[in-house]
C-alpha cells in the first residue's frame, strides 16, 4: 500500500496531508502520456482526441496553438497557411528554425512537421493556400476552427462560414502586449461581425470596392512578442478543450481582452447584432 501525499502548491495548508489511500504500482501513472490531464475530471479526452480541428494560420499564434493542441490531446488537425518563413518570424515561433527562414520554408508544412514530432500518433495535414481557396464547403467538415490570423478578411470569411455550418470558431488576435480571444458558438453567441468596429468595416469596404477594381490596402505589420502570443494561444486551446468536453457554458461567449502590461484579463460583453446577416443563415450542425 502506498499513501498518496498531496504536494500541490496551491493548497499550502494541505501539504503533507494524506488525501487518499489506494494500491498503485510505482511508475504506472507515468506510462500514459495524458495521465495528468485525465486527472482533471471534466476533461473529455476521448472527445478531444476525436475532434476534427482546423487551424487557420501557422504564424506566431499558430505555432503556439499547434503546440498546445497536440500537447492537450487533439489527434486530428489540419493546418492552413499560404505563407513562407522569414527572419522576423523567428523571435516568436517555436517550430521555425533559422534554416527555415533561409530556405523560405512553407509555414504550414513546418508547423505540421513540428507538431508530428511532439506526438507521432497525431494526424496533422498541412495545406498551403488561403482559407478562401479551399472552397465553400471546406469549413463544414470540421468540429472546430481556431483562427490564428493577422487579417480581418480571412477572419470574417471563417466567421461567416462557421456560422453557416454551425461550427464553433475560436478567434485569437494580438497587438503588442495586448490580445483578445472570442469564441463563436453558432447559433447561440454573437459572432465576429456583431462586434466589428468602424475601422474593420472600412478595410472590408476598401477591399471589396464596387468599382470593379481590386483595391490594394496597405496594412502595417502588427507589433508582437512571444509572451503575449503564448497567452493568447493558450487561451484559445483552453476554450477548445472546454468546448469539446461539453463545457460550452464555461466558454468565453463574449470577448476576452488581455492586457499584458497591467496583467489584466477583462470580458467585454457584446450582443448579437440583429442586422448581422450571419444569424439569418441556418446553423447546420452542433
Ligand atoms: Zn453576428
Amino acid at each position: 500500500m502506498i499513501i498518496i501525499v498531496n504536494t500541490n502548491i496551491y493548497y499550502p495548508g494541505r501539504i503533507g496531508h494524506t488525501v487518499a489511500e489506494e494500491t498503485i504500482i510505482p511508475g504506472e501513472e507515468d506510462v500514459d502520456r495524458f495521465d495528468r490531464a485525465k486527472r482533471i475530471g471534466w476533461l473529455d479526452m476521448k472527445a478531444i482526441a476525436g475532434a476534427k480541428v482546423l487551424m487557420v494560420g501557422a504564424g506566431a499564434i499558430g505555432n503556439e496553438v499547434g503546440k498546445n493542441l497536440v500537447l492537450s490531446g487533439f489527434r486530428n488537425i489540419t493546418v492552413v497557411d499560404m505563407d513562407r518563413v522569414v527572419n522576423s518570424n523567428l523571435a516568436r515561433c517555436l517550430f521555425f528554425q533559422e534554416i527555415d527562414a533561409t530556405e523560405r520554408g512553407l509555414k504550414a508544412e513546418i508547423v505540421a512537421a513540428g507538431m508530428r514530432k511532439l506526438d507521432s500518433k497525431v494526424r496533422v495535414k498541412a495545406i498551403t493556400s488561403t482559407i478562401q481557396e479551399q472552397g465553400e464547403n471546406f469549413i463544414g467538415r470540421f468540429s472546430l476552427v481556431l483562427g490564428c490570423l493577422d487579417n480581418v478578411l480571412a477572419r470574417l470569411y471563417i466567421n461567416s462560414h462557421c456560422c453557416h455550418f454551425g461550427v464553433p470558431y475560436i478567434d485569437g488576435a494580438m497587438d503588442g502586449f495586448r490580445g483578445k480571444v472570442q469564441v463563436v458558438i453558432p447559433p447561440d453567441t454573437p459572432c465576429l461581425e456583431c462586434g466589428m468596429n468602424r475601422s474593420h468595416s472600412r478595410i472590408v469596404e476598401q477591399r471589396f470596392s464596387c468599382t470593379g477594381n481590386d483595391v490594394s490596402v496597405f496594412i502595417p505589420k502588427i507589433a508582437a512578442d512571444i509572451t503575449t502570443t503564448s497567452v493568447i494561444g493558450a487561451l484559445q486551446v483552453r476554450e477548445a478543450m472546454k468546448l469539446m468536453s461539453g463545457k460550452s457554458e464555461n466558454c468565453i461567449s463574449n470577448v476576452a481582452y488581455y492586457d499584458g502590461l497591467s496583467g489584466s484579463l477583462d470580458i467585454l460583453e457584446i450582443e448579437k447584432n440583429s442586422d448581422c446577416l450571419n444569424h439569418a443563415l441556418p446553423a447546420l450542425k452542433y
